[in-house]
């Protein structure tokens, strides 16, 4: 059967990859890193050891040279086996993409090589404490240095915050008239400007290490932007938007088909000792689970619609690709949210990784784009008024 995101059968090498990552180095940690709250090493050593780093790091560079479509593949797998490993991914290969994309940076070869190579892990750091979810309006500005920048701002939530080699940061131009005035640029996390606040300590994808993050008078050269002066919202917009939509959608629709696996095995193997009969002699369970199944369903279709009209853009695909997300991560709610009360008591403690799966999937909502902003943002579109 094909592949719903139309996978060929080179790229589907890729998911079986991924599928076996999942299956084995991912699974067998998850529950630690969750218990823990931990950053997910071993699943980080595995993913760069087998070359899923720079899966969409263009060929000229020594990635994989991936597009979204294998992409949302991967991060789909690699959420079933631990949804902390593929948000710190998705984070990652959208960051990525902007260096990718830049026509600024001085050492972007350097950068991609060694993302390439699996020695380079990097992150986004959009959201800050002034303007929260907000991120396309950073309230941080760069401040002219001599021919140089410095950069001061306080980032909320920073991905992988401890462990990334790279942030990709936001900031208004110096003198901007506007947030929306803004340019991206790199900052390495051992820059003496950078430094990381507390741990994580969140209600799931415990193991992301998404802790706030205060850049402190750091020094940012002409060589380290990413984009022009004033370019930033357009690359966060055209460039990473649509790459973390696809992770981000990707992700969703992972936990869902792990939480709808998990349902499946647990109707059909638990039962009534006094009766004789299964979880799954239930009508109403399989109901629930058939529920789940459809949704899920319907959320990946929709990404692999979506992911064509990304690779043939139309003018409908923006919104597309906002749809998509929206699509996936209410999936994801409710999905995750049948199969707790389809699975019950063995759901509600730990002895089934469902509880896991439901408190990860919850992520998805609240990261920006959130649920509300796209909800606005579809709806603006769609009545012809403009997005900001
Ligand atoms: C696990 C996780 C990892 C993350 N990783 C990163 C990362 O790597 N990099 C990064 O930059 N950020 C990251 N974020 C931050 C994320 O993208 C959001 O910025 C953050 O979750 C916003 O939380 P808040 O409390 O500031 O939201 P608020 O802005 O306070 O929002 C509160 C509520 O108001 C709603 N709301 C806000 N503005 C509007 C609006 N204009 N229209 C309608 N409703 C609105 C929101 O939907 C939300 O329900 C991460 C978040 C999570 C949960």
């Amino acid at each position: 059967m094909p592949h719903v995101y139309g996978l060929q059968s080179a790229q589907a090498e890729f998911q079986k990859r991924a599928a076996a990552l999942a299956s084995g180095e991912l699974n067998a940690h998850a529950a630690d890193v969750d218990a823990k709250g931990r950053f997910p090493h071993e699943s980080l050593d595995a993913l760069a050891r087998k070359g899923f780093l720079g899966l969409s790091v263009p060929e000229q560079f020594g990635g994989a040279g991936q597009g979204p479509r294998v992409f949302a593949a991967v991060a789909e797998e690699l959420a079933q086996g631990c949804g902390s490993t593929a948000m710190i991914f998705v984070m990652h290969v959208a960051a990525a993409q902007a260096i990718a994309a830049s026509t600024t940076l001085a050492r972007k070869d350097e950068v991609l090589r060694s993302i390439a190579a699996g020695t380079h892990l990097t992150t986004l750091a959009f959201s800050e404490k002034g303007s929260r979810s907000q991120f396309w309006a950073p309230v941080s500005a760069l401040v002219n240095d001599n021919g140089a920048f410095v950069a001061s701002a306080e980032k909320s939530w920073v991905t992988s915050a401890h462990h990334a080699d790279s942030y990709v940061s936001s900031a208004q131009k110096p003198g901007a008239a506007s947030p929306l005035e803004s340019t991206l640029y790199l900052i390495d996390r051992t820059n003496s400007g950078v430094r990381v606040h507390g741990s994580f300590d969140g209600l799931g994808l415990r193991g992301n290490d998404s802790a706030p993050a205060v850049i402190e008078r750091a020094s940012v050269a002409q060589d380290d932007l990413i984009t022009p002066l004033g370019e930033g919202a357009a690359a966060m917009l055209q460039v990473v938007l649509p790459w973390f939509n696809v992770g981000t959608a990707a992700m969703a629709n992972g936990l869902c088909r792990a939480a709808t696996a998990a349902t499946a095995a647990h109707l059909q193997h638990t039962g009534f000792a006094h009766t004789g009969t299964s979880l799954r002699d239930l009508p109403t369970l399989r109901a629930r689970l058939a529920d789940m199944s459809v949704r899920t369903e319907q959320a990946r279709a929709f990404l692999g619609y979506a992911l064509g009209e990304i690779e043939h853009p139309s003018d409908a695909t923006p919104l597309l690709v906002l749809q998509t997300r929206l699509a996936s991560i209410e999936a994801a709610l409710d999905v995750t949210e049948l199969a707790m009360k389809a699975c019950g008591g063995a759901a509600f403690s730990r002895q089934l990784p469902v509880e896991r799966i439901f408190r990860d999937a919850r992520a998805g909502w609240v990261m920006a784009p959130t649920a509300d902003h796209l909800r606005d943002f579809v709806g603006r579109a769609l009545t012809g008024l403009p997005l900001f």
